[in-house]
């Protein structure tokens, strides 16, 4: 078998040969330990769910601390070039860099390859220790904007050139300079929300719900108080719904206008028959409200659909609830492309690095995702029932042990091979 790129097919399907390269990014601080945790156990799930006719070929590619001191890059061009040649790529944890040109690697990284959904599947494992009362009723898939909102990175800092200019744009050609309370002493961030960048985030996050059965798409926004930017996306999103998808979903927005038209036990009527049809439910939260909601009623919500810095907040909260902080995996991806990196969503821990003691499962897991991407379910299957597994057994890493009673203490290798076993 000869090693070949995974690329784009004319149908806008994946084509993954049988011996795919993949490039990777080992990761800076408890990155190495977590990695070759990881390899050994996607390596062995491919072995044993396909019997030696399918196989990984990794290819290392350098960012972070360790391409600084190799090349004196942090983010060497070649590392982009490889991961838009190769496609799919995975990647451990990277230390941002303090000062310079760089804000963060991985932003950088989803700003070049136009990686415009963040995706952060939440789910909770039986035994994983969790600070609610019942885990097991959060499932969640989160489609968090990737390359939007305030986060886009344009910003001033307070008492900058750029500020006094923006300032004195805003008073004397758009007439926004009353809200700025205190404008000499005022930081500003600008929040760019498109109708493109929130359709197809929508599109997204409802092919992928339709792909999956899931029941609902919930758009998260705060579109009552940001009418434009969070109000589009939400708008935006309801457009797109039903423009594209027709009678394959049911939205609020017509259950609104045939309460308008009709009266709402009508509308109340039609909705009951939508979901009794089976067909998918797009509605909408404020974002203040779905955290809450999180916490009170999780088993309500099933595909999230959110912008940027939303999903930031609720990623976490999610993950939490499920005891899941150490162990969520994480994936950027363009549908569109292909281009994909899946990578840990904790950091570099720089305390524990070369330790050999930290929890693999983010990086593992979002390995598990990265199989399923590439349509090989039956390896991502086993990795998923052999985690179960081993948290059952109660032979787990420290920050489980930590919270576990009767647990036994294993190393990061240990774990791995622990995994591995548990394969079969
Ligand atoms: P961190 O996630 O690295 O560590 C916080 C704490 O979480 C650790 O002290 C440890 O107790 C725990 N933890 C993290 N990963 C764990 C694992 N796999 N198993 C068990 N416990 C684990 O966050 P930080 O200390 O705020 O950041 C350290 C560095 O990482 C910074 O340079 C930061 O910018 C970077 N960072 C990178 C990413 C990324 O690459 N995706 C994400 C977050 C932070």
């Amino acid at each position: 078998m000869n090693p070949q790129k995974i690329t784009m097919g004319q149908d806008g399907q994946l084509q993954v040969p049988d011996y795919p390269v993949i490039p990777f990014i080992e990761g800076d601080g408890i990155g190495p330990d977590v990695w070759s945790a990881s390899k050994m156990v996607l390596d062995a799930a491919v072995a044993e769910a396909y019997g030696g006719k399918r196989k990984i070929e990794w290819k290392e590619i350098l960012a972070g601390e360790k391409a600084f001191n190799q090349t004196g890059e942090w983010l060497p061009a070649e590392t982009l070039n490889m991961a838009r040649e190769y496609l799919v790529s995975i990647k451990g944890p990277l230390t941002t860099p303090v000062g310079g040109g760089i804000r963060s690697l991985n932003v950088a990284m989803r700003q070049e390859l136009d990686l415009y959904v963040c995706l952060r599947p939440v789910k909770w494992y039986t035994g994983v220790p969790s600070p609610v009362v019942h885990p097991e009723n959060v499932n969640m898939t989160i489609f968090r904007e990737n390359t939007e909102d305030i986060y886009a990175g344009i910003e001033f800092a307070a008492g900058s050139d750029e500020a006094k200019k923006l300032y004195k744009f805003l008073n004397e050609e758009l007439g926004g300079a009353k809200k700025v309370r205190f404008p000499e002493t005022s930081a500003y961030g600008i929040k760019p929300v498109s109708k493109e960048g929130s359709e197809r985030l929508v599109r997204a996050a409802i092919k992928y719900a339709l792909e999956q059965n899931k029941p609902s798409v919930t758009i998260v926004h705060k579109g009552n108080i940001m009418k434009y930017t969070e109000g589009g996306f939400k708008q935006w999103g309801y457009e797109v719904a039903e423009r594209e998808f027709g009678d394959k979903v049911y939205t609020w927005g017509q259950w609104d206008k045939a309460k308008k038209t009709e009266g709402e036990d009508a509308a109340n009527a039609k909705l009951k028959k939508a979901e009794a049809e089976g067909k998918l439910i797009i509605n909408d939260v404020i974002a203040d409200n779905f955290l809450q909601q999180l916490l009170l009623a999780p088993q309500d919500y099933s595909v999230v659909a959110t912008l940027n810095l939303n999903g930031d907040y609720i990623s976490d909260a999610a993950a939490a609830a499920v005891g899941g902080i150490g162990i969520a995996p994480g994936a950027n991806i363009n549908y569109l492309t292909g281009h994909a990196v899946f990578e840990a969503t904790h950091g570099t821990a720089p305390k524990f690095a070369n330790t050999n003691t930290m929890n693999p499962s983010s990086l593992l897991l979002s390995g598990v995702m990265m199989l399923e991407y590439m349509g090989w379910h039956e390896a991502a299957a086993r990795i998923e029932a052999s985690l179960a597994a081993t948290i059952l057994s109660k032979r787990v890493t420290v920050d489980f042990y930590n919270l576990m009673t009767g647990a036994t203490l294993l190393k990061t290798n240990e774990f791995a091979e622990e995994l591995i076993k548990n394969l079969k």
